[in-house]
């Protein structure tokens, strides 16, 4: 019988919800339960794909290929589990079922109301994913902050479960308290509110995490327990740390495995969180870097660079530095200052290895191509990602197979020599304008070619990676690509698709179709970003 956790966010946001939920996640696990999470994302987008990673951060895959937050990302990372399209809800999804089940008469001929037809749905989800996964445990992260009008439906599916079953259910608040500057004293007055704005909606939190730029005092954590309700034990203290992965040691501080535990009438089967911790203490005292170049586009907003856009890349390298005993340090690079002033791509040498990653639409796309040209020239190790193998194959093409003009049609669709091109089955979508969930989505089979870089790291011949794509290599340029020294090092045997790509007398230049960066986990890098740095630190 699943129990099921709620964590819902007060005062603002940004403050680390995500990784709260994975966190305890993390620490439930560690205590020899199964657990499962869910993302719900009050937006009405059906999914995270049609947003602009600017304005979202990263469009995180999974294996059955749902777009979805990058919260999934680090549950993924965090439990080291694959999820579904089951552990992510948005409002969008919910209201589509809704209104698609009243159409074909699913509500026998009765008035379908958003309360609580729309609660109703979600509970389902919820429980859907605990009859699945049989998982001991269902976290419930509610996006947004409590208080706004979005996330009040989804406050309300808590709040019913919670009448349902309450000995069932937890309810968590992660809240944020200040340190005004001119005051230089922490202000817990902002989670009291939140905690009355959650009352309001009918549901009082167990626990508090109290997030903060330091820990708590004793003072606070009383004042929080008057004012808010709760006991004072059930105050975590969660303050700013330098690795996410210190989270969950960080919880366990204040002992909220065994909090929760309690309050569903259970005790830990075990507790084993021994790699992790030891991970956890080498983060910290790693120095010896090992500098990697991002050249990519989705990083400024205003005067604020984001690294939100490329989470899963940067914690991919993150954990293949580590598992190489290095300190990973990453710099963003904006491809377009290398189509401003094309000398300026020199400063690549500065770094031990340099990614392409992922990315749609033509701007920063021939600052892109000339990083690759000068990693590719001046053997630099280089990992391309999807977009990011597309721009090798074209600098490839026009560089060394003397196809000048050859170009993606996703930006020149006329071009002379389209070596990248819109896959057959996408033409009628984006004709129809059917651009939402109808990319090349999630895993597919890889078939890899033996006596390559990839088939040495794989250890393997046939594997299953992550797409995220429209466009792919035009097989009518292969022969002359492979006659320069290109190697298609993995196909897609069903379609015949060029997955991954090599170039021969280099000490590292791979690139793939697919995304592996959503694979790694912490104590388990991605093959492929493990190859490049173990590469990079020789560089
Ligand atoms: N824009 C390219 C395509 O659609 C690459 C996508 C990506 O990098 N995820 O094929």
């Amino acid at each position: 019988m699943a129990r099921f956790i709620f964590v819902a966010g007060g005062v603002m946001s940004g403050i680390g919800k995500g990784v709260a939920t994975a966190s305890i996640g993390k620490i439930l696990q560690a205590k020899g339960f199964r657990v499962s999470a869910v993302k719900i994302d009050p937006y009405i987008n059906v999914d995270a794909g049609t947003m602009n990673p600017i304005e979202h951060g990263e469009v995180f895959v999974t294996d059955d290929g749902v777009e979805c937050d990058q919260d999934v990302g680090n549950y993924e990372r965090f439990l080291d589990e694959n999820l579904t399209t089951e552990n992510y809800i948005t409002t969008g999804r919910v209201y589509q079922t809704v209104i698609n089940k009243e159409r074909n008469l699913g509500y026998g001929g009765r008035c379908v109301e958003v309360v609580p037809d729309i609660p109703n749905e979600v509970i389902y989800r919820i429980k859907k994913v605990a009859r699945n996964t049989e998982a001991d445990f269902v976290l419930i992260e509610i996006g947004g902050t409590v208080g706004e009008y979005q996330n009040l439906l989804f406050l309300e599916a808590a709040r019913i479960l919670r009448l349902r079953k309450s000995e069932d259910i937890l309810f968590i608040l992660v809240s944020y308290l200040p340190i005004p500057a001119m005051i230089g004293e922490m202000k817990s007055k902002p989670t009291q509110t939140a905690v009355r704005l959650l009352n309001e909606a009918g549901i009082q939190p167990d626990i508090i995490l109290a997030r903060a730029r330091v820990p708590l005092d004793e003072p606070r954590k009383k004042k929080i327990s008057i004012f808010c309700n709760v006991a004072k034990e059930d105050v975590i203290s969660a303050p700013d740390v330098k690795s996410i992965y210190e989270i969950p040691i960080n919880f366990e501080k204040d002992n909220i495995g065994n909090r929760i535990l309690n309050k569903f009438g259970l005790r830990a089967k075990k507790f084993d969180l021994k790699n992790w911790a030891e991970l956890v203490k080498f983060i910290k005292s790693v120095k010896k870097p090992v500098k990697i170049g991002i050249v990519g586009k989705y990083f400024e907003t205003g005067e604020f660079t984001l690294a939100d856009s490329y989470i899963s890349v940067i914690e991919a390298i993150k954990h293949a530095a580590w598992f190489f005993k290095r300190k990973p340090e990453i710099d963003w690079l904006s491809s377009e200052k290398y189509e401003n002033s094309p000398s300026a791509v020199k400063e690549l040498k500065r770094y031990n290895g340099i990614i392409v990653p992922g990315g749609f639409g033509s701007r920063g796309v021939e600052g892109k191509i000339k990083a690759i040209e000068f990693c590719r020239k001046n053997k630099i190790p280089f990992l391309g990602l999807c977009l990011g193998m597309q721009l090798a194959v074209i600098e490839f093409a026009r560089n060394v197979c003397n196809l000048k003009n050859a170009n993606s049609t996703e930006f020149l669709p006329n071009c002379q020599y389209p070596v990248i091109e819109l896959m057959l089955e996408q033409k009628s979508l984006l004709k129809e304008k059917r651009y939402g969930g109808t990319m090349r989505l999630g895993a597919w089979p890889c078939k890899i070619k033996s006596k390559t870089i990839s088939a040495r790291v794989y250890k393997t011949l046939m594997t299953s990676e992550r797409h995220r794509h429209r466009y792919e290599l035009n097989n009518e340029f292969r022969k002359n690509l492979e006659a320069k020294g290109m190697i298609m090092a993995g196909i897609n045997p069903e379609k015949d698709l060029v997955e991954i790509i090599e170039i021969k007398k280099h000490p590292f230049f791979v690139a793939c179709q697919f995304h592996p960066e959503f694979k790694s986990r912490p104590l388990k890098p991605h093959p492929l970003f493990r190859e490049f740095i173990r590469t990079a630190t020789l560089h």
